[in-house]
């Protein structure tokens, strides 16, 4: 059984009067995929961003890799990576000088392109952000998280927006990453996106987790409920007949 990286308990998180997170407890195991699903507004960014200490919380106890986030937040940001929204890198720099000036905020050295073609960008180490592709904006983002070689990264609904082709090289990506040892806590709405991703995944649902578990357990509880689909399952489906037509190989240039 692997060790218990992060452990969240009774987390309560208060907006005013209106209460976002409601007492959520759950421990993430070192190596694994996390899943956090919910629809919108569930609270899974807010229960992010407070275990990022990027936001503070109203009450409860968290623990990242043994350090305890009221008293040691800077010790846990220097274990963590933060995916940051790609508007707020500096425009008028490429992808190459802004690996560079991460570095520099780090004070680490990775190779620049070695990072990039980690995450397929080698062609594109010459290009702004803007002038990127949504999955290409994407990678980037991630590969940043990359820089200060983190035990933990944070990815917050990393595939939205993106089509077929660049959602399936953001999951490899992904599974790469944590191939390499680091854990990885996802959000989504994506279900199909969680069973393939994640080891567990806490259904989390109006501040409250309402199951958890490996996708293939909560499958199983809910066929074993007497639950069957109302419609009788074709081999394939329209993104199957998508992804057969158009292929795998990205379009963004
Ligand atoms: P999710 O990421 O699951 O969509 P969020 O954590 O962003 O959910 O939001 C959970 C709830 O808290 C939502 O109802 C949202 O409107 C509310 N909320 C989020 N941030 C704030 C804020 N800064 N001030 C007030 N309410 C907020
Ligand atoms: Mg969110």
């Amino acid at each position: 059984m692997a060790n218990t990286i992060i452990s969240v308990k009774n987390l309560v998180k208060n907006y005013g009067n209106f209460q976002a997170v409601k007492g959520i407890s759950f421990d993430v195991k070192e190596g694994e995929i996390f899943g956090l699903l919910g629809p919108n507004g569930a609270g899974k960014s807010t229960t992010l961003e407070i275990i990022e200490t990027l936001r503070p919380k109203t009450s409860g106890e968290i623990i990242v890799d043994g350090l305890c986030l009221d008293k040691e937040p800077n010790e846990i940001k220097k274990i963590i990576g933060v995916q940051l929204q790609t508007s707020g890198y500096y425009p008028g720099l490429n992808l190459l000088q802004l690996i560079e000036l991460f570095c520099g905020l780090y004070n680490r050295y990775v190779d620049p392109m070695e990072l990039l073609e980690m995450v397929n960008l080698k062609e594109k180490a010459k290009a702004k952000v803007k002038e990127l592709s949504g999955g290409q904006k994407q990678r980037f983002s991630v590969a940043t998280t990359l820089i200060n070689e983190p035990r933990i990264i944070f990815l917050d609904e990393p595939t939205t927006g993106l089509d077929p082709q660049a959602r399936r090289s953001l999951w490899e990506l992904i599974k790469k990453i944590r191939e390499r040892g680091t854990t990885v806590i996802i959000t989504t709405h994506y279900m199909d996106e969680a069973e393939y991703l994640c080891d567990r995944v806490a259904i989390i649902d109006a501040g409250k987790i309402i199951a958890m578990d490996s996708p293939d357990k909560l499958i199983d509880d809910l066929v074993a409920g007497g639950f069957e689909r109302p419609k009788e399952m074709k081999m394939a489906n329209l993104e199957d007949v998508f992804i057969h037509l158009t292929g795998h190989s990205l379009r963004e240039g």
